[in-house]
Parts: structure tokens; sequence; C-alpha cells
């Protein structure tokens, strides 16, 4: 039988699938054609059924699903270090009026390029950005060949950076969603409606009608700490994750971004409703929010993704460095089996690609997915011997580690060389930008 053809063939490193199995690969393959993974195999067998255009000899490599950040603000790269050691209310009240400031969409789309450029480094190759100028954001991810997830924000305040009074977003919205239709699986309509502190009950309600109306992941920060409960509460007599049950806002396309602060009946509603949650404990612990009850969320059966949140409260869209602060914040209440090594990757891939909606295309290396992944270079001292992957992984590895970087089969990152973006230019560009914020 002759060979047929392929696009790409990365071969001869160590393949962890991320399958359900967990399956990993030793010396193994990938073939890719149009963006799709056709075969995971030995390499021997693989080379023999497929010839390809263009190589990768990741010998002496890991080769992983590409890391899926669930909870970002791409283009607050710009404001990076400007809010430091301090809590969520003195951290928004210093950032919403520089973003006012500072924000156009020739902003957002520098910022964006950097954090693409940070996240191509760390092996992220899908993220959802929650973000002002989401036009601006997805030109410039698209230009760059990065799967970003974005959509039209919902947030009521006074003088918002895009200029668009609230009562005009409705239509700006249906319209944005409406011209998204037909477009390829592997991305999704996204609907962000900021809070339940910054909107009230009926704007909720409306916004998820939208969402729901398009097929669209409704996208929402909810219970990040006690201070933001408590404002709830005092606002509308319901806690944040209570109020959106009670509003039937809650449900299987609906993602909370943090869920921090939660009471026992607020995972069961998670857990009922099918609502999932991105858990980004380097922001929270960073912020001071305290530790989100992933065990009990998972126990229950609630899926959880991982994300770094934006830039400024976690300084790094580094998605293993979340992987590694998930895998031991839970340990610190005196439980050492508290998410593992393997359950805080998945976490980071096919549980992230679970929670955007997107597990049947993204977030493990198996035929007929979206060939989406890192090359890790494992010749390091800090990662020899080589035991198991996913301890490398959560305690050891990182981002710095790799080497290659490929997103629906382009190769965005080679040898540590970006290759579809100008990293140089970006950088100075994202410079003389922020230098006058
Ligand atoms: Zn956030």
């Amino acid at each position: 039988m002759s060979a047929q053809d392929a696009d790409l063939l990365v071969h001869g490193g160590d393949v962890l699938t991320v399958d359900a199995a967990g399956s990993v690969v030793p010396d193994g393959a990938i073939a890719v054609r149009d963006g799709e993974i056709l075969a995971v195999g030995p390499t021997a067998e693989v080379r023999a059924a497929y010839r390809a255009a263009e190589e990768i000899d990741a010998s002496g490599c890991l080769v992983l699903p590409g890391l899926v950040n669930t909870h970002t603000h791409l283009a607050m790269t710009l404001l990076r270090g400007c809010a430091d050691d301090v809590d969520l209310q003195e951290f928004l009240a210093r950032v919403i009026p520089r973003e006012a400031e500072l924000l156009s969409p020739r902003a957002v789309a520098a910022g964006v390029r950097v954090a693409v450029a940070e996240s191509v480094r760390a092996g992220v190759t899908t993220g959802l950005d929650m973000y002002w100028f989401h036009e601006a954001a997805e030109e410039a991810a698209r230009a760059a060949g990065w799967r970003l997830l974005a959509g039209p924000t919902f947030m009521d305040v006074p003088g918002p950076p895009d200029g668009r009074p609230y009562g005009d977003r409705m239509a700006w919205a249906a319209a944005d969603l409406a011209a998204r239709t037909g477009r390829a699986p592997c991305t999704r309509p996204v609907v962000f409606a900021h809070s339940a502190y910054t909107l009230d009950p009926e704007q909720l309600v409306a916004i998820s009608t939208l969402a729901r109306e398009h097929g669209a992941l409704l996208h929402v920060h909810a219970a990040e700490n006690a201070a933001e409960v408590a404002m709830v509460v005092e606002a509308h007599g319901k806690r944040p994750v209570e109020l959106l049950d009670s509003l039937g806002v809650l449900g299987p396309d609906v993602l909370l971004a943090h869920a921090v602060d939660l009471t026992d009946d607020e995972i069961t509603a998670l857990a009922r409703t099918g609502t999932s949650v991105a858990h980004c404990p380097v922001s929270n612990l960073k912020l001071g929010c305290g530790i989100a009850r992933v065990p009990e969320l998972l126990a229950a059966g609630v899926t959880v993704g991982l994300g770094t949140d934006g830039v400024v409260s976690s300084n790094t869209l580094d998605v293993l460095g979340a992987v590694r602060a998930a895998a031991l914040v839970h340990k610190a209440a005196g439980d050492p089996t508290a998410v593992g090594a393997e359950q805080a990757v998945r976490m980071a891939t096919i549980e992230a690609a679970r929670a955007l909606g997107l597990a049947s295309h993204l977030g493990s290396l198996e035929p007929g997915k979206r060939a989406d992944l890192a090359v890790l270079d494992l010749d390091g001292p800090h990662l020899t011997p080589r035991h198991d992957p996913w301890s490398m992984l959560a305690y050891a590895a990182a981002a710095a580690d790799v080497r290659d970087t490929i997103v629906d089969g382009r190769v965005l990152m080679r040898d540590r060389v970006l290759l579809t973006l100008d990293e140089a230019a970006a950088l100075r560009e994202l410079e003389a930008l922020a230098g006058r914020a």
C-alpha cells in the first residue's frame, strides 16, 4: 500500500495523547492534513502510512495537546504590573479608569499580539478572551493563526472604553453573533456578561437569552471573592451563583470564571445545571481571593478548566504555571492527593476544551481533532530522568521548555522562533503604547 499525503508529520517524540485512557505513545508520530489529525501512533507505522511536505523531528521531546486558557483578558498586557499586591476591588478601581484612557482598537490589537506571542511560547493554542474591542482582538489573533474565542462583552459601567452606551450593545451584539453563523466548528460564538455586580438581573437574563438564541457560550465572572459576594447579596438579596441560578442563567453552555466563594448548595446548582468553571489559581492567590473549592466541584461532577486571567492579576499567560498552582494549592488543606498531576494537566487540555464546549475538536491528540499541539524539549536537568509525563508537566516543566507550537496544523513556532508574528515589532509597539498610560 502506498503512503498517503499529509501536510505535516511530527515524529520521534513521546506523545501524551490525553485521550480517555491517558495513553502515551513512546517514539510516536502525528500526521496532519488540512489542520486535522489523521493518525497518532508509533513513528514507524505513521511514517510508513503517510508522507508529508513538512516534518518536525520531536526526538527527545514530549508532544502534548496545545494548552487551553479558559479565562483571560489578553490585551491587559498593556497594563501588566500596574496593580500588584492589592485586593480585587482596589484592582478594579485602578484598572478600569486606565482602560478608559488607554484602549482603542489599535491598542487592543497591539496588546493581543504580545499576548499571542507569549501564549505561543508557552504552548498555549486557544484562549477565551473577554475584553473591549473584540473585533480588533480577533483580527490580530487570526493574522497570527492563533485560536481565539472572543465576542461581545456586556458591562454596565459609565464611560465604557469603546464608547458604546449600554443601550446600544444588544443590537450590536446580535448583529455580531448573526454574522458568525456557519463558521468553522472549532471555535464557537461567545457572549461575555462581565458579572452580577456590573450588570443587573434583567440585563443578565437578556444577555443569557441572546447567547442561547445564537448557540453561544456565555462566560461570566462569578463569586471571585467574599467582598463581591457581599456586594451582590446587598444589592439583590442573593449570592452571585445563587442569583444566576434563580434567574435561569446557569446551564451547559455557561462557563463561570473563578467561582471561588461557593456554598455547598451552589456547587450542587452548578452540577445540576451542567455549568462549567474556569479555575484561575494564580490570579485568585495574588488577589487574596481565597482558594476555589475545586476538589468539591470535581467530586460533584462539575467540569473545571484552567485559566490564567488577565496579566494584571496573574502577570503571565503561562498556563503550565496555572497547572502547577492547581496541582499544589488544593493540597494546602492537608490532602496531598487533592488535584493530582494528571488531573491538573487534563484541566488545561481536554477538560478546558470541554468547558468551552469544544471537546470533540480540541484538547487531546486523537484522529479527527484539530491539530493543536505543543512540542516540549525534555533536554534539561529539571526534566531528567523521565519517569512520568504528567508529573513532569505539572511539577517540573516551564513555559520556556516549549520548542514548537502548532495551531490547526500550522506551525506558529519552530525551534523557539515565532513564524507568524513579528515579535520584535509587537514588543516595541506595546512598549510605546503602554508608555503613554
Ligand atoms: Zn477575569
